[in-house]
C-alpha cells in the first residue's frame, strides 16, 4: 500500500485564511493521524509477530486503523474494551462495525487493565490511542511534508494547530518542526495532557504549546454548540471534520485567534470521519428527543 503526501487546502473561516493539511485524505482505508502513528508497522517487517493486541473505547479511530493494519499485514487483531452498549451490539455502526468487518476479535472485559496484560512473543501490543514511541516515524513524515509545502509556497511565520487526545501527534510534530505547534486537550485538562506528553518525552521545553478550551468538556459527550460549529464549517468549506476532537479544536482556535495575528495557520485534519456516523446518529437522536 502506498501512502503519498496529503494535500493542503486553504479555507476562509473565522474571517481569516486557514490552511488545512488533509490527512483525512491520505488513503481511503488508512488515513488521519492513526495512519501516521501506525505507519512504522506498515513499512517494516516483523517476522515474529502475527497478532496485534490493543485496548480502548468501542468506537475508537485507533481501533479501526489497527483493524486495517492487521488486515494488510495478515495478522490477527485482538481488541479489549471495558463495555459494549447493547444498542451498538444490536446496531453496529461506524468504527466498530468496520473493524469487525476487517476481522477484529473483540473481548469485552470490564476489569481489563493494559498494564496487567501479559504480552506473548508473537504479539504486538499497542497502547490505547496509539500513544507509542514508534508513532514518531510516521509523524516525522508528516513534518517533512509540511516543510516541503512551506518551502514550495514560500510560507512565512507559520503556526500549526491540532486538537489532542493522547497528545502523541502534537508532541512528535513539534519534535520535528521549528515552527510552533499549538494544541488543546480534548480528553481531560491541560495537566493531564502534559502528563501524557511526559510519558513519551521528559524534556518539557520540547512540548507543544497548550491552549485551553473555553470551558471544560467531557470527551464523547454531546454539545449542541459543537454540532452547530461542525455543520457551519462543513457547509462553508465543504470539508467534513471529525465530531469528537475538531469542534473543540476549532472553538479553541477561535478563542485564541489573537495568538495567531500576523501568522499563517496550518490546521491538521487528523481524519476520524468514519466515527462521525455514530456521532451524527447520536446528535440526531438527541435532537429528536429534545423536540418532543
Ligand atoms: C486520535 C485522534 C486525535 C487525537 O490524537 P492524539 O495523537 O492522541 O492526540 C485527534 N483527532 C482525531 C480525528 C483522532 O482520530
Amino acid at each position: 500500500m502506498v501512502i503519498t503526501n496529503s494535500s493542503t487546502d486553504k479555507i476562509t473561516f473565522f474571517n481569516r485564511n486557514i490552511y488545512i493539511k488533509r490527512d483525512d485524505l491520505l488513503h481511503k482505508d488508512f488515513s488521519g493521524n492513526k495512519a501516521r502513528k501506525f505507519y512504522y508497522f506498515l513499512e517494516n517487517s516483523f517476522p515474529s509477530i502475527d497478532t496485534i493486541v490493543s485496548f480502548g473505547s468501542n468506537q475508537s479511530n485507533a481501533m479501526y486503523s489497527l483493524s486495517v493494519l492487521a488486515k494488510l499485514k495478515n495478522w490477527n487483531f485482538k481488541y479489549f474494551i471495558n463495555h459494549l452498549p447493547s444498542f451498538l451490539k444490536e446496531h453496529p455502526s461506524g468504527n466498530y462495525k468496520y473493524a469487525l468487518l476487517n476481522g477484529m476479535e473483540l473481548f469485552v472485559d470490564e476489569n481489563f487493565k493494559m498494564n496487567k496484560y501479559e504480552q506473548k512473543s508473537n504479539e504486538l501490543f499497542i497502547e490505547e490511542g496509539g500513544a507509542i514511541k514508534e508513532a514518531s516515524f510516521g509523524i516525522e513524515k508528516l513534518a517533512n511534508e509540511i516543510k516541503g509545502w512551506k518551502e514550495k509556497n514560500n510560507i512565512q511565520n507559520l503556526k500549526i494547530f491540532l486538537p489532542s487526545g493522547t497528545g502523541t501527534t502534537a508532541l512528535f510534530l513539534q519534535a520535528f518542526l521549528e515552527d510552533e505547534v499549538f494544541t488543546t486537550p480534548c480528553v481531560g485538562d491541560s495537566e493531564y495532557l502534559k502528563y501524557q506528553f511526559s510519558l513519551l518525552e521528559k524534556d518539557e521545553s520540547l512540548y507543544p504549546k497548550i491552549l485551553n478550551p473555553k470551558k471544560k468538556y467531557h470527551f464523547g459527550k454531546l454539545y449542541n454548540e459543537h454540532f452547530t460549529l461542525w455543520n457551519e464549517i462543513k457547509n462553508s468549506t465543504n470539508i467534513e471534520f471529525d465530531l469528537l476532537y475538531d469542534p473543540i479544536g476549532f472553538d479553541t482556535l477561535r478563542e485564541h485567534l489573537e495568538r495567531f495575528d500576523g501568522c499563517e495557520i496550518l490546521y491538521i485534519h487528523q481524519g476520524g470521519i468514519l466515527g462521525n456516523e455514530t456521532m451524527k446518529e447520536r446528535y440526531l437522536r438527541k435532537k429528536g428527543i429534545s423536540k418532543e
